[in-house]
């Protein structure tokens, strides 16, 4: 009998729940780190607004502004803002870069409303923005919730605008109105995605008129309130980056509060992970580089999205400093390509197959192969590279689980890991599983948060 359990511990794989692997100590840890992330997260509901708060946070612990030409050595910290949008940091190694550098990469986008460049409009005396979303949403989750306004105005002058209004308790927010059931009738019959249309996501901005006898009475009532208070004309709207994104503050759920709902967890969880441990590192081996890129939810394009020519550059400067061809470091460096991975939800069953996908306090998810249909469009982590961070978190006390974004067929998804393998950069994806995941509230589990940022810094400590 004894002999069986022996023969059983040894051979079957079986994960436990993370809290029935840590102490009373680590999971004051849990709960500590969840309530730093849970201030990021109030503050940094966009990417412009994540890479402001990263860096000043940055700063705080002797990271400094990297310029061209700038002199490193082992130890030194510096981060580098592309455009506002998207962050760099980095920690020299005392190894030189010819080992290859330690990444790790998330993103600070996150699905949303954008404003369209013409967004003003007035109907039945009651003034609306028009909007383009942003990333993969399920449109019906987006209506009769509260929006805070978030972004950038640039003007001709130069000057660039920062607009955030709603997060405030004393300011106003905004809302997508909904048919009422009683007249909804046809809406009910049809699909979930044909509901509520794209051109449908108007936000209400305002239904007091203008004092005067003209048409767009309310129209031009909230663009002189908007000229009062920014001095800004409807023309300027050509040149904005607005948002509507969800006003939500982030909150514990559940009444033994293991878990946080929050606007944008994908992938500012896993941002905050990276940016914790890159704060924390001391003295790498080898050069610790944490990105928090833009753009990752609709492709990752762009001067700010990882497919950029900004990473190799700053890169390629810290290599030209010691000698060495980039793509000799590329070929010897590691990335952790640090997204959020599905979490199994039992109310929703049949998408998943239970055994390959994440489970919510069983820790950091790694996942060998994104993708759709046959893996498509995955970079496909190889075995070695798999053993690499089975070791590194076996050595760390890392809890980490694989995991699949459902079953075979049923869908898929992707992150930047492809676009770091495709630099030869040998990537494996790695993030904390998300129940709702792109709603406009997601949910995570703190113990899973905390493993992500031990992942991380493991990683980074090697
Ligand atoms: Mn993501
Ligand atoms: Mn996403």
């Amino acid at each position: 009998m004894s002999k069986e359990k022996d023969w059983r511990e040894k051979l079957f794989y079986e994960q436990k729940n993370g809290y029935d692997l840590i102490d009373a100590d680590e999971s004051k840890l849990v709960y500590a780190y969840a309530e730093g992330y849970k201030r990021f997260m109030d503050e940094a509901r966009m990417e412009r607004e994540a890479v402001r708060l990263g860096i000043q946070m940055a700063e705080e612990q002797g990271f400094q502004a990297y310029e061209p030409g700038m002199q490193l050595k082992a130890g030194d910290k510096v981060y580098l803002n592309n455009r506002g949008k998207s962050l760099i940091l980095a920690v020299i190694g005392t190894e030189p870069l010819s080992e290859g550098a330690v990444i790790a990469g998330a993103h600070v986008d996150s699905p949303r409303l954008d404003l369209k460049q013409m967004p003003v409009y007035e109907d039945t005396e009651m003034a609306y923005f028009r909007t383009h979303y942003y990333g993969g949403i399920k449109k019906y989750q987006w209506v009769t919730i509260p929006l805070e306004l978030h972004g950038v105005v640039a003007l001709k002058n130069g000057d660039v605008l920062d607009v955030c209004i709603g997060n405030k308790p004393e300011d106003p927010q905004f809302v997508i109105t909904d048919l009422l059931p009683h007249l909804a009738a046809d809406q009910m019959k049809k699909t979930m995605a044909e509901g509520i249309k794209g051109e449908g996501l108007n936000i209400l901005i305002g239904s007091v008129p203008y004092a005067d006898e003209g048409k767009d009475r309310v129209k031009l009532a909230i663009l002189s309130l908007l000229y009062d208070d920014y001095g800004i004309t409807e023309e300027d709207f050509l040149s904005a980056e607005l948002t509507a994104v969800p006003a939500f503050q982030s909150r514990d759920i559940g009444f033994d509060r293991s878990m946080i709902g929050a606007y944008g967890h994908d992938d500012r969880v896993c941002a905050y992970a990276e940016l914790r441990a890159i704060l924390d590192v001391k003295k790498p081996r080898r050069t610790a580089v944490c990105i928090l890129a833009d753009k990752e939810e609709i492709g990752s394009e762009g001067v700010s999205g990882m497919k950029s020519r900004a990473f190799d550059t700053f890169m390629e400067d810290l290599c030209e400093q010691q000698g060495v061809a980039l793509r000799r470091c590329y070929e010897k460096s590691f990335c952790l390509s640090a997204d959020v991975c599905n979490a199994y939800d039992p109310i929703y069953p049949e998408v998943s197959e239970k055994r390959s996908e994440a489970k919510i306090n069983y820790g950091l998810g790694i996942c060998k192969f994104t993708g759709a249909r046959g893996k498509g469009g995955t970079s496909d982590a190889s075995a070695e590279v798999v053993a690499h961070v089975r070791k590194l978190f076996a050595a760390s006390g890392v809890i980490w689980q694989m995991c699949e974004l459902g079953k075979v067929d049923q869908g898929g998804g992707g992150t930047i890991a492809k676009f770091m393998a495709n630099r030869n950069i040998d990537t494996i994806d790695a993030g904390v599983p998300v129940l709702s995941m792109h709603a406009p509230f997601e949910v995570v589990s703190k113990l899973d948060c905390w493993m992500t940022y031990k992942g991380v810094l493991a990683a980074y400590q090697e």
